[in-house]
């Protein structure tokens, strides 16, 4: 059993309805319960330009799945939500659900990284993951939340609407376990 973050984004075709649907396919997935959820937030596009802005959220998972098999399941939700993988890289989106962290794992095999190698370097991550982790949450081989909120420039997020309500999760109650 580990917790486990799920970044989600979506810039194409309501991203807004999208990201929430998305949470709600992520809190019915066999082998997992969602634990928290953080607040949407609307964040300007990275890559290609002349994109629409994405909205974006983060949320915890308590997880019975293997890495590799949870990423194929949120590759599946991708996957129903019209996502088409033949685009530029972090070009416009449906919707993207990326593993920012799977427990304290460190690990890179084809097609998986763990944790996400860009978490550090992305505003519309760290922001949303730090409305439900700790500070001092370690995203090995990066340093620790607090201290990467800290390093980035965090110009572009903006918080859009607090998390879907009818989860049953309270939004802003850090968790104390990694
Ligand atoms: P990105 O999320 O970087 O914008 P994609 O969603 O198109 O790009 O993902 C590209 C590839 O990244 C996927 O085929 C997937 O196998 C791989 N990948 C590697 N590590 C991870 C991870 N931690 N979470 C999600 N996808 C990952
Ligand atoms: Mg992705």
């Amino acid at each position: 059993m580990a917790v486990v973050y799920i970044g989600l984004g979506s810039n194409l075709a309501d991203p807004r309805a999208q990201v929430e649907q998305g949470i709600g396919e992520l809190a019915a997935l066999d082998g997992a319960r969602l634990l928290a959820c953080s607040a949407l937030y609307a964040s300007a596009p990275v890559g290609p330009s002349g994109q629409p802005d994405y909205v974006n959220a983060v949320v915890a998972l308590e997880s019975r799945r293997s890495p590799a098999d949870l990423l194929a399941a949120l590759q599946g939700i991708e996957r129903r939500h019209g996502r088409r993988r033949d685009g530029a890289r972090w070009g416009p989106r449906t919707l993207d659900l990326d593993i920012l962290l799977y427990g304290r794992l460190e690990t890179v095999v084809p097609g998986l990284v763990l944790p996400h190698p860009q978490i550090r370097h992305r505003a519309f991550v760290l922001v949303p993951l730090a409305d439900i982790a700790p500070l001092d949450l370690p995203v090995p081989g990066q340093g620790v939340l607090g201290e990467l909120l800290r390093a980035c420039p965090m110009q572009g997020v903006a918080r859009l609407a607090d998390a879907p309500a009818t989860l049953g999760v309270r939004p802003a109650s850090p968790l104390s376990c990694c």
